[in-house]
């Protein structure tokens, strides 16, 4: 989580005016949003929103028709921006996991570092291991990702991304996909990471995780910004129609 002096370096990710076109639908039209250097940034709104989107493109999995994005000052989203370096810097992980399944979980997470970054297996190894302590499966290396639970397979793909050493972590709704027993061992992981100062923006209805982990609710609903502020201000005194509505939808 951010701390004062945090708040005056450049933006760990600089959003400027974002648009996002797929034919006829306007996916993001018009987004600014900086985040700081260890702030964690909960992303809420309706379905088709345009969440995901924004999301997507902070990592380049999406191109913005226009606007821009920088990331610790790199473009993103320049036609010469280097996408590798991007992918490296900006971690990502999603409902589905996204794992590897026919690699083992300690060779999912050493894939990235060793085939993008060159690393050498015997570091690479050791990385996984220190990342899979972190998250709680120290014991489960050798497992396929058929023989885990969600929850389990989650946390690896949280692994997985630390791998990379990233910058800028993202989550695209990764708990919504869990039965509710699994829920919390995600979070708890991901609750760890924004006390180490990691730098977040996660999409989430996750209210508890909100409240302990977030610095700010970012309220999106047709490709726009349509308020934000602290968890406390957003949920508990929602200054649009729009937030309202969809607020009791999911409180
Ligand atoms: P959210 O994550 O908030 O549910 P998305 O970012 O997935 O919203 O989608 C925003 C809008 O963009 C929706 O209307 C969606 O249908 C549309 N959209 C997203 N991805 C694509 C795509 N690859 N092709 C066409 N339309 C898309
Ligand atoms: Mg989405």
């Amino acid at each position: 989580m951010t701390d004062t002096t945090a708040t005056q370096s450049r933006p760990r990710i600089a959003i400027s005016q974002a648009v996002k076109r797929f034919g006829h639908v306007q996916a993001l039209r018009g987004v600014d949003l900086e985040i700081q250097p260890g702030e964690v940034v909960l992303v809420i709104g309706p379905s088709g929103s345009g969440k995901s989107t924004l999301l997507r493109s902070v990592n380049r999995l999406e191109h913005l028709t226009s606007g821009e994005i920088q990331v610790d000052g790199d473009s993103v989203t320049a036609h010469h921006a280097d996408i590798r370096k991007i992918r490296e810097e900006v971690g990502m992980v999603f409902q589905n996991f996204n794992l590897f399944p026919h690699l083992s979980v300690v060779k999912n997470i050493m894939l990235a570092p060793t085939l993008v970054k060159k690393e050498k297996s015997e570091l690479a190894l050791e990385t996984a291991r220190r990342l899979l302590a972190r998250v709680g499966l120290a014991d489960k290396e050798r497992a396929y990702p058929d023989q885990l639970s969600g929850g389990q397979q989650q946390r690896v793909a949280i692994a997985r991304a630390l791998a990379m050493n990233p910058k800028v972590m993202l989550f695209d709704e990764p708990t919504s996909a869990l039965d509710p027993e699994m829920i919390k061992e995600v979070l708890d992981v991901m609750l760890a990471l924004a006390r180490e100062g990691m730098t977040m923006m996660v999409v989430s209805h996750e209210m508890g995780f909100a409240r302990a982990a977030a610095d700010r609710v970012v309220f999106m609903d047709e490709g726009m910004i349509i308020e934000q502020g602290t968890p406390d201000q957003v949920f508990g005194s929602p200054r649009h129609e729009r937030t309202k509505a969809f607020l009791q939808h999911i409180l």
